[in-house]
């Protein structure tokens, strides 16, 4: 990236203190000649343990200790570049003296450590104790509450009352592991941070597309010719991907819109910023796909082709008066949706009846005009808060790229995942990519930022209650009482998902190995199965508070930060009987009896602290953003006791198993019988082997999912892994090999799932006979009657083009892209709610916010008389979500010191607040202290012709570890998404007061 002077500075001025200079990329040849002052050391490459980009970190190690990181010149996404987070890396294990001499991280913690009840302090242990303590925690509540069948007779074989929080910051092969042994052993209250940042996304693509990720990669952002940054904030969050988005701006003159609540750091570099009232994306994005089709930028053939915009609805589907057709009201008012009305119309043979014309009334392209129509220019701003030319200037921009030849992406993270409506949101934006044409072109697509360095693996892992890995829908009592019913209930008739026998059963071989057969419905009842009860992460804290539940495995989380309403969660830890927390700091969750102003003796709660290897003191692979499995190595042995979460993991459960056998309890068949060797110290490597796939009766590799059998011949861990690590000599996840020409698809640089596709859905990057849209963004493409380009294709190369064309999108029965979508709980056509707490009146329909959103605490609900202002929160760049591992990094501390909320110098007058003041920031949750940061990045948005104030936070903070400061999301409220229940943390109500 060659920056011009001005725009250097634009972009530093933008983002002061935001990266070092090596984050930039100046030069390349300096940051190689740095390179020779440790010429003497070993490298070992690293992925950066923070955001999900996935750059390429250098590991110098001398004597077997790591003495440097720096960026890896080599790697095709970063080329060297660091933001501040990676560039400090070297500071999760080490600090600098005075003397400028590398010491150990003080706060790291590197014994067992022991919490008895009602104690006030910390015990050390060994592991043998604690693992042997540990299992028979596990055994006692598994054995006291263990159900073999449900009121209904179903065998169930599940415990409700030990709970497991995963993690998105372990390896995948962790990941893995951690879920078959919590399977095995019954559970089922199972969830991780994933639900709390990006379930909403998932939930929204896959209804859409039929996967739940990114479309496309960082490196494929060069190609666009616009970006739309909603709901994100590109800069600040995801730093090194903005290289890519500069290359574009600089080599294409690509355009960059930035639409945000505040003048963020991505809005500081933009062409375009348009303000936003949080909470308001669905109307945003909605008002721009009727500016789309109010002034014909769709694209037709596209449309016509690669959507379901020609398919007939039920002659019954209607909207009205806020609800779609189907609703049934609930006790509480709230509706849930009866989906009759929402089907494809069909012929007695089954095949959908379409209008090619598009003209028909029950046609999805005529109810999608109609349903969109609301959504004009002026209406938009008046509820989004967005000035009318500004939104006009942002439609006409972007909408541009509905132009044959032409691309535009979106990128976005969680300020469009977390509100009531969020999984809503991700809808519109694919609904309008699919209106714009711009799925699966280079430069296009829905491009979902993930915040965390492996929170894609964990969740392709299915660390969440409601799945099982791959996507796997889980097995429920009612819905799935037999392994027949499963798979009437979950295999479709037709598309990819046809598959799905061999995946499950693929599965619990890998599980049960020779214990999964045929005569025992390979092994099914082993497995536990779910109750009706919504275990995500608001439900599963809404029992712990209740005490129903008695035990809780934490992995690399901190609830006690990152919940929503996190008081009530600190509270809700208060009534475990056990606590299991493995974690390389000690967090706020740990000990949360500590915490300031609780008192210790009342709390009977034991707490185990196990100590976690870093990122680069262990070996395995996690998987980026754009859903690249790179694997990152050992550079160093961790210090003291500290261990792998691998070997965490393996070692306990064969203490539990050891328990099992010495004492069988109700059903210790799963236990006993698991499949479970990986060596004495748990090698990740034979976990992959496992994830990838293998010949139950030779032990080969499978070389993809494509070889998996329902028959008991092959187990897989994972079938989307099949073939990233199908070799042992040269797995693929391990390549780092770049390409010398291409367009940036890298494919033998690590693996991405599925079968190595960089670019979903690539079919639509070509037309319907094979010829690349845009001459100068060729992917895939027809050359004497072969397919070819720079990418795995996602479609049948062996039928004809035409007839692939049919089907663009393979993991849909259907195969076109769904405009129209009856997969969602809330409606098929994306519809703006007002938040759960807003100030205002929903101007689009009569229903004020989601109708099927699960109301968990009713009495929590700040009005607008009390809680005057319109919240949001937000990260930084120098910290890491609850800040555990960056606020105990000093160089990071230095930048970024404290708590602070952003409020606007109007607002600050009102208060009489000074910039440096103490303010406190209240809601119905709770309260916390903060700097005011008094600034006109926020301002106050003209809503419905009343000005109202918009005051931001970030949420890094709390009273554990080098750095500490009040936690935001005392203030947060737990009403979640109607899909995922993901918590609405970006737009709420509160009340803001100058410190006394
Ligand atoms: Fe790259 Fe993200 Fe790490 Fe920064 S935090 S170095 S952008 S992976």
């Amino acid at each position: 990236m060659n920056l011009s002077r001005r725009s250097f500075l634009k972009l530093v001025g933008g983002a002061t203190a935001t990266a070092t200079l090596t984050s930039l990329n100046i030069n390349v040849e300096k940051a190689k000649a740095q390179r020779v002052r440790v010429h003497y050391a070993k490298e070992v490459p690293t992925i950066c343990p923070f955001c999900a980009v996935g750059c390429g970190i250098i590991c110098h190690v001398q004597d077997g200790q790591v003495i440097n990181t720096e960026g890896d010149l080599d790697h095709p996404i970063n080329e060297g570049t660091l933001c501040s987070k990676g560039s400090g890396l070297i500071n999760t294990a080490f600090v600098y003296t005075d003397k400028g001499e590398l010491k150990p991280n003080p706060e790291r913690v590197t014994k067992v450590l022991y919490r008895a009840p009602g104690a006030s302090d910390w015990e050390e242990k060994d592991w043998d104790w604690a693992l042997r303590e540990i299992a028979q925690r596990v055994k006692k509540t598994r054995d006291e509450t263990f159900e073999t069948t449900d009121e209904n007779g179903v065998t169930v074989n599940r415990t409700k009352a030990i709970g497991h929080l995963g993690s998105a910051v372990i390896n995948n092969e962790e990941n893995y592991l951690l879920h078959k042994m919590m399977r095995g052993l019954g559970v089922i209250t199972m969830d991780h941070c994933a639900r709390l940042c990006h379930s909403s996304t998932v939930a929204g693509l896959m209804a859409s597309f039929g996967r739940g990720a990114m479309s496309n990669h960082w490196i494929d952002y060069q190609h666009a010719d616009v970006f739309i940054n909603i709901g994100g904030n590109t800069a600040e969050n995801h730093p090194v991907s903005m290289k890519w988005v500069e290359k574009a701006r600089e080599e294409r003159g690509a355009k960059l819109i930035a639409a945000d609540p505040r003048f963020t750091r991505t809005a500081a570099v933009a062409d375009v910023y348009a303000p936003q009232r949080p909470g308001t994306n669905n109307a945003f994005l909605n008002g721009m796909i009727n500016y789309a089709l109010e002034n014909g930028l769709f694209n037709l053939e596209y449309l016509r082709n690669y959507t379901n915009a020609s398919y007939l609805i039920h002659p019954d589907y209607s909207f009205h008066e806020g609800l779609f057709s189907g609703a049934q009201p609930l006790d509480d008012g709230q509706v849930t949706y009866d989906t009759e009305t929402w089907a494809y119309q069909r012929d007695e043979d089954g095949n959908i009846l379409t209008d090619e014309d598009m003209r028909d009334p029950n046609c999805v392209f005529q109810l999608l005009r109609d349903h969109y129509s609301r959504y004009d220019v002026k209406t938009v701003s008046e509820v989004t808060g967005c000035p009318e030319d500004k939104f006009e200037e942002v439609a006409e921009l972007f909408c541009s790229t509905g132009e044959t030849g032409k691309a535009g992406t979106i990128l976005y993270a969680m300020g469009m995942t977390q509100f009531t409506d969020a999984a809503q949101g991700v809808r519109a934006c694919a609904v309008l990519q699919l209106v714009l044409g711009n799925m699966g072109m280079p430069g296009g697509g829905v491009n979902a930022q993930r915040g965390e360095s492996n929170v894609q693996g964990s969740t392709d892992m299915c660390m969440l209650y409601h799945l099982l890995p791959g996507y796997l829908p889980v097995i429920s009592a009612a819905a799935h009482p037999t392994f027949d019913s499963y798979l009437d209930a979950e295999v479709p008739d037709s598309g990819f998902l046809v598959n799905r026998p061999s995946h499950l059963v693929s599965l619990f071989k890998a599980y049960w190995g020779e214990n999964a057969t045929a005569d025992n419905d390979f092994a099914y009842d082993y497995h536990p199965k779910m109750d009706d009860k919504d275990r995500s992460d608001i439900g599963i804290f809404y029992e712990m508070e209740r005490g129903n539940i008695d035990g809780l495995f934490c992995w690399g989380q901190n609830p006690a930060v990152s919940g929503s309403g996190a008081k009530q969660k600190r509270e809700g830890l208060q009534q475990l009987d056990w606590l299991v927390s493995v974690d390389v700091f000690a967090n706020e969750t740990a000990t949360f009896w500590k915490e300031p102003g609780v008192n210790s003796e009342g709390i009977d709660t034991e707490v185990f602290l196990l100590p976690a290897a870093l990122d680069f003191e262990r070996n395995g692979s996690i998987s980026n953003s754009g859903r690249w499995i790179q694997w990152r190595y050992k550079a160093q042995d961790p210090p003291g006791d500290c261990k792998p979460d691998l070997w965490i993991a393996d070692r306990i459960f064969r203490a539990v198993r050891d328990v099992y056998e010495d004492d069988p309890g109700p059903f210790a068949a799963p236990i006993l019988d698991m499949n479970w060797d990986y060596g004495e110290d748990a090698d990740s490597n034979k976990v992959a082997m496992e994830i990838n796939g293998y010949d139950t009766q030779t032990g080969h590799l499978l070389e993809s999912f494509a070889h998996l059998r329902d028959d008991g011949r092959t187990a897989c861990g994972n079938w989307l892994y099949g073939g990233y690590y199908n070799d042992v000599n040269d797995p693929p996840t391990k390549r780092r090999v770049r390409e010398k020409e291409g367009i940036g698809t890298n494919p033998e640089w690590s693996f991405a799932w599925p079968v190595n596709r960089r670019i979903l859905y690539n079919r639509c990057s070509a037309d319907p006979e094979g010829n690349p849209w845009s001459p100068d963004r060729k992917l895939l493409w027809l050359e004497n009657g072969e397919w070819t380009g720079y990418d795995v294709p996602d479609f049948n190369t062996a039928i004809p083009p035409e007839e692939s064309a049919k089907a663009p999108f393979i993991m849909l029965p259907e195969g076109g892209g769904r405009l129209f979508s009856a997969a969602m709980a809330d409606g098929p056509f994306p519809e703006h709610y007002e938040p759960w707490e807003s100030p205002v009146e929903n101007m689009l329909s009569e229903r004020q916010f989601n109708p099927v959103s699960k109301v968990w605490y009713p009495d929590m609900r700040g009005d607008s008389d009390e809680y005057p202002y319109i919240a949001t929160s937000y990260r930084l760049t120098e910290h890491y979500q609850t800040g555990m591992v960056t606020r105990n990094m000093p160089w990071l501390n230095e930048i970024m010191p404290d708590m602070f909320v952003e409020i606007s110098p109007s607002l600050a007058s009102k208060i009489g607040v000074d910039n440096g003041d103490m303010v406190v920031v209240s809601s119905p949750r709770g309260e916390f202290e903060a700097v005011a940061c008094v600034t006109p990045r926020v301002k106050p948005l003209q809503i419905q012709g009343e000005e109202h104030e918009v005051v931001g936070m970030p949420w890094h903070w709390g009273y554990a570890g080098m750095s500490t400061g009040d936690i935001a999301n005392d203030v947060t409220p737990s009403i979640g998404d109607a899909n995922t229940t993901i918590p609405e943390y970006k737009a709420f109500l509160c009340n803001i007061r100058k410190r006394g």
